[in-house]
């Protein structure tokens, strides 16, 4: 995957809450072009090995439980200097601590329910594409 890609999930209480269409055009509008993009849901298995390098930190077993609680929508986005501005996009980890107009500011209820993933590297946003997508299916 190229450097201008990034990786993205609309988490479960986004889809759950109906802000999956919303989200998108936000996404959209912000001038993401989408380059691969599925409604799935996690198995136990494949959450804990997504967010492995949070397996020792405390909210690790409450983080699995809730990304595998229902759907999400996982997509590969490409932009200029997309995982960057990506994370503009959807603000601070936190709601309360995300700036205006921010996808997690509009849409997420809390710190844990937060609405949305955002790759945090290039090489990550490559790992990240490549686990939930085959090639066949990345445009
Ligand atoms: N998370 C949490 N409690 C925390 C920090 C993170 O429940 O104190 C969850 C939250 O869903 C977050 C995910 O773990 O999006 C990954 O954490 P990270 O620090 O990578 O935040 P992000 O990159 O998603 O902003
Ligand atoms: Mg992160």
């Amino acid at each position: 995957m190229a450097t201008n890609r990034t990786f993205t999930m609309l988490k479960p209480d986004a889809i759950e809450n109906g802000y999956a269409g919303k989200i998108l055009d936000m996404i959209i509008q912000a001038g993401f072009e989408i380059k691969a993009m599925k409604l799935t849901r996690l198995t136990t298995e494949q959450a804990q090995k997504f967010y492995e390098v949070h397996a020792e930190r405390p909210f690790y077993g409450e983080l699995v439980e809730y990304m595998t609680s229902g759907p999400i929508v996982a997509a590969i986005l490409e932009k200029e200097n997309a995982v960057a501005d990506f994370r503009t996009l959807i603000g601070a980890t936190d709601p309360a601590e995300a700036a205006e107009g921010t996808i997690r500011k509009n849409y997420a209820e809390s710190k844990g329910r937060n609405a949305v993933h955002g790759s945090d590297s290039d090489e990550n946003a490559e790992i990240e594409g490549i686990f939930h997508f085959s090639s066949s299916e990345i445009l």
